[in-house]
This record gives structure tokens, C-alpha cells and sequence, in this order.
């Protein structure tokens, strides 16, 4: 993989909520955070920089919660699976404040499906249309509803409807069936069809606006 150093341009500064939900606690001043997962490890951090007594309550042996590793053979390696879009500006203004910026390393990704024993690449609309566990139609169906979901500003509409649903009424049983529900299974496991068709349509809003 070709890997690049370097930072986005032109990220917005971060959003004042963060700066709100601290004055709210700032004359309390003793403050526990329980969990030191991702969320919990930057809300105790903001608190003590604004003069809060911070004591941190983490249930595990180690912190980073689902962001966090394991040792295997020396090596660190993620509990699951993690990336970081360049359209991703709240993690990277912190990675910046953290002074860990030079650390942080552009990769080109790619992507491909694994199906009837064969990894399909899909990248692009060419990949799109060579995908042969897909009827034709189907393929041309899933490409439409993709470009619609890149463009789609609007994701309110959305968040009440399942992913599942959704996917299935605009792109066909047989697409639900090869791509997506093998997605969302991975990586929900038996709550796949509870997940709302806003947090989908995020996955691939982001990760189209995030290309160079
Ligand atoms: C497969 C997979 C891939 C993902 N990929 C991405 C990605 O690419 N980009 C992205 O932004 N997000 C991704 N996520 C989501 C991301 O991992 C989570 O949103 C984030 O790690 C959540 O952080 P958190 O601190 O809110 O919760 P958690 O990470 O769940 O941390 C909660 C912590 O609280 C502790 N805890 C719980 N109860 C107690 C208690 N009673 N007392 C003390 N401690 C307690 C737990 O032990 C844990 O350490 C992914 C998630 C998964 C599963």
C-alpha cells in the first residue's frame, strides 16, 4: 500500500458543544467519567483542561474500549477494524492538539468483496459493473443508488428507517443479499437489522467525499 504523510486543509475549527457541556460542569469541579473508551478518555481530558478533578472509572484491564488493541507475537493489533477519513475533522484537530500530527499517515485504501470464494475488486463503477454475482441490471440498480447516496446531503430522512429496508427496496433482494447484509452482519452481528439507513448512508457519503 502507498502510504502519504500529511493533513487535510482547511478543517473547520471544533463546533462550540464540547465548550458547552463543559461550563455546565465547571462549578462542580469533581467530575467521574465511567468508561475509557474513545468518548470517555476525551470528555475526561476536555474536563481537566477546564479545571475539573477528573477520575476516570475503566471496567477493562486496558483503555481504548472497541478502539483499542491486544498484543499478539510483539505486535499491537486493533480489537477492530479502524480507519479515519480525511472529511473526519473533530478526530484530526485532536490529533493535531495532541501534537501526534507527524504520526499520522495517508493511505490509498482498497476495497473488495469476498464472494462464492473469490475476491471482487470494488472500487470504482468499472468494478461495479465486472461484479458478476449481481445481475447486470441489478449491478447498473446498485451503482444509481450508490451515486444517489454519495450526493444525498439530507440524511435526516433517514435515521428512522433500517438500513436493511432501505437497501433492499432501492437496490434489490439479490444486492441485500451478496453486499450488504454480509457488510452489516459483519459488523453487527445479530443487531444487522436494527441499524438505522443513516449511519449507512454516513459510510458511504463520507467515504466518497473523502477522496482526493
Ligand atoms: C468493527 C468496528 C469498526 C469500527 N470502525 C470505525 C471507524 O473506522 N471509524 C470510527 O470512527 N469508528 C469506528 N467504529 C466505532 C468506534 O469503535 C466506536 O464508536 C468508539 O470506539 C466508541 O467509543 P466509546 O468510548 O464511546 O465506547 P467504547 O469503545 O465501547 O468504550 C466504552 C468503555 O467503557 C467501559 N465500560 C463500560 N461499562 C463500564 C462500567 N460500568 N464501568 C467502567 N467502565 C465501563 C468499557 O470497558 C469500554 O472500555 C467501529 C466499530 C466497530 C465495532
Amino acid at each position: 500500500m502507498k502510504s502519504r504523510c500529511g493533513r487535510p486543509p482547511n478543517r473547520p475549527e471544533q463546533p462550540g458543544v464540547v465548550r458547552k457541556i463543559i461550563v455546565a460542569v465547571e462549578n462542580t469541579r469533581t467530575v467521574a467519567v465511567i468508561g475509557g473508551g474513545y468518548t470517555g478518555l476525551v470528555a475526561a481530558y476536555r474536563l481537566a483542561q477546564n479545571g475539573a478533578r477528573v477520575t476516570l472509572f475503566e471496567r477493562g484491564a486496558a483503555l481504548g474500549g472497541l478502539a483499542g488493541d491486544f498484543k499478539l507475537q510483539g505486535a499491537h493489533i486493533e480489537k477492530t477494524y479502524h480507519h479515519i477519513f480525511r472529511t473526519d475533522v473533530h478526530i484530526l484537530n485532536l490529533v493535531d492538539e495532541l501534537g501526534l500530527a507527524d504520526k499520522l499517515m495517508w493511505c490509498d485504501s482498497s476495497l473488495g468483496i469476498f464472494c462464492d470464494g473469490k475476491t471482487y475488486p470494488f472500487m470504482s463503477p468499472l468494478d461495479l459493473l465486472r461484479f458478476k454475482p449481481c445481475h447486470l441490471f441489478n449491478r447498473l440498480r446498485l451503482g444509481m443508488v450508490a451515486f444517489y447516496l454519495q450526493k444525498r446531503k439530507n440524511w435526516s430522512g433517514l435515521a428512522s428507517q433500517s438500513a436493511c429496508n432501505w437497501m433492499r427496496r432501492a437496490c434489490g433482494v439479490q444486492a441485500m443479499r451478496v453486499i450488504w447484509e454480509p457488510l452489516l452482519r459483519g459488523k453487527f452481528d445479530r443487531y444487522y437489522d436494527s441499524v438505522s439507513m443513516a449511519w449507512l448512508w454516513a459510510r458511504i457519503h463520507v467515504r466518497a467525499n473523502s477522496r482526493d
